[in-house]
């Protein structure tokens, strides 16, 4: 799976290389956290309280999978696909 994060024109964090964190980071449609870009960095903010053990997921909203990339995040609201 492509796990790719743009944080600037020049510069991508691919998550499926591991060692920049991304990759423990999952799709949801219902997720507890967002991504933020800011100076070249990308934060990862709670969207609310967070468990210990617990999954962080955002919702990747859009990838460069095509649009029809089922999602199987199992929530309540989930879309059925990842990219919006
Ligand atoms: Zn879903």
């Amino acid at each position: 799976m492509l796990r790719i994060c743009e944080v600037n024109r020049h510069w991508s964090l691919d998550g499926s290389r591991g060692g920049n964190g991304t990759h423990f980071i999952n799709h949801s449609c219902s997720p507890n956290a967002f991504m933020q870009i800011l100076h070249d960095h990308i934060l990862f903010l709670a969207l609310r309280d967070i468990k210990p053990g617990e999954e962080i997921t955002i919702d990747y909203q859009q990838t460069l999978h095509s649009d029809d990339k089922r999602c199987i995040c199992g929530a309540r609201n989930c879309r059925g696909t990842i990219n919006r």
